[in-house]
């Protein structure tokens, strides 16, 4: 396969590939040049970034002692799609905005079909990664929204050889973030650079802000988020044909979100002048590759020889640039990374489920993981008019931590502050002995 390497003003570097001089495949992701750009604009970003990542890598390879806590939790993240158009081709139909969560919700929970098609050796490391999305149903006021905000601009393109996040900002011709502590905000907006539709999203990476280097200022929270190019958003866009016609499957936005929650790509984004062999993504469940993929499907690439049990590049995975229909997994250890950065920098990003039975509604235990130790339980007056509950906790071992503690508020607030991190069982009964509520509850 021919590759083309297009170099733009010097600044924006986009690949792409051709199998011939008419088909040509554009790079789905911005990522690298983007960072560069924060490292420019912020100092201290790349280190900033790279010390997030041991930190998450650290965790997923089983070294933190948090290991496997999160393991049962669902999290739900909600989105706001702001569509930025400046003619009707760009203001894309609702339709194409519930496809795009719909493929989200697919590949991050493992519901998609295409996962037979990963090889026997890659296929038990596929991770359902607990991490979904919902379309937002509240907006910053409080107002009812469906989650998607539609802003006309003036602005031709928001594509642009420094990646200047002018998308992020009503000021520059863009609209503002929706409070990125709460939503993941994805700008869908024309990013082609001089009419040429390379540069398909980016995303920021979890930097961990707010204990930002003494001496270094951080980048402001409004520029968090996922900027995509409105042509391969949602399954079968009827604009991504030509070079863009395998972005067809909503996967461009499960690789940047992928991005936004800490992943690398797969091959390890070496630095100039480092062999690729030599810079990993930290992960031992995604194999050591010395580059991306072509975007073609290519399952006898193996880029790095390791010697004694070496395996073959894995380019089933979302975060390696093979083609869009060959791309089928995230890897388990991958799955850590995003939850642990969701859980450490992202911590109001999402609402936890926990798998639990409760037996009757009116009571409720929050929030479910709790960072600081303190949870909530909030009981209906009705039922506490009824009823006398009483709860009992218990540790992994089963050691009895709380012993029919009276829950007699409606809202009444459980300290676990003082107990170490981990899993606790929660059951609430009533003055019967019948169970009204058990609750896995989660102390970080
Ligand atoms: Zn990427």
């Amino acid at each position: 396969m021919k590759t083309t390497l297009l170099l733009i003003s010097g600044a924006l570097l986009l690949h792409t590939t051709s199998l011939n001089a008419q088909q040509q495949t554009a790079e789905p992701c911005g990522q690298v040049e983007y960072q560069k750009q924060l490292e420019q604009q912020h100092p201290g970003f790349r280190e900033q970034m790279d010390r997030v990542y041991r930190m998450a890598s650290d965790y997923a390879n089983g070294v933190s002692l948090r290991k496997n806590i999160v393991a049962d939790t669902v999290f739900t993240i909600p989105v706001v799609f702001h569509v930025l158009y400046n003619n009707n081709a760009e203001n894309i139909p609702d339709s194409l905005i519930y496809s795009q969560l719909f493929a989200l919700n697919r590949d991050f929970r493992k519901r998609n079909a295409d996962t037979t098609s990963i090889r026997t050796l890659f296929r038990p490391r596929a991770a359902d990664t607990k991490i979904q999305f919902v379309l937002a149903a509240k907006d910053p006021s409080g107002k009812a929204t469906n989650g998607i905000n539609r802003v006309s601009t003036t602005k031709a393109t928001f594509g642009s050889f420094n990646l200047n996040d002018d998308m992020k900002f009503s000021s520059r011709g863009g609209t503002d973030a929706w409070n990125t502590a709460k939503y993941l905000n994805i700008w869908v907006c024309d990013l082609s650079v001089q009419n040429i539709d390379a540069l398909l999203g980016y995303a920021y990476p979890p930097v961990d802000a707010p204990n930002w280097n003494s001496g270094s200022f951080p980048p402001s929270p409004e520029h968090e988020g996922v900027a995509l190019h409105y042509k391969i958003v949602g399954i079968n866009n009827p604009r991504a044909t030509g070079s863009l016609a395998s972005s067809r499957n909503g996967r461009t936005a499960v690789h940047e979100v992928g991005h936004f929650l800490g992943l690398r790509h797969v091959w390890g984004d070496p630095p100039n002048g480092v062999s690729g062999c030599a810079v990993d993504d930290g992960i031992d469940d995604t194999p050591l590759c010395a580059s991306q993929s072509s975007f073609d499907c290519n399952k006898s690439r193996n880029t790095c020889n390791t010697g004694a049990g070496d395996e073959p590049d894995q380019v089933e995975n979302y975060m390696d640039y093979s083609a869009h229909t060959c791309q089928t997994m995230f890897s388990k250890k991958q799955m850590n990374i995003m939850r642990f950065c969701l859980v450490t920098f992202r911590s109001s990003l999402y609402q936890a489920e926990i798998s639990s039975d409760t037996f009757i509604s009116g009571i409720r235990m929050f929030p479910n993981p709790s960072v600081d130790g303190i949870i909530t339980v909030e009981i209906e007056p009705a039922l506490l008019g009824k009823h006398r509950y009483f709860l009992t906790l218990t540790d992994m071992n089963g050691r009895l931590i709380l012993d029919a503690e009276p829950c007699i508020q409606m809202s009444q607030r459980l300290d676990l502050s003082r107990f170490s991190r981990g899993t606790y069982y929660a059951e609430l009964r009533d003055e019967n002995g019948n169970i009204a509520v058990r609750e896995k509850l989660l102390r970080f």
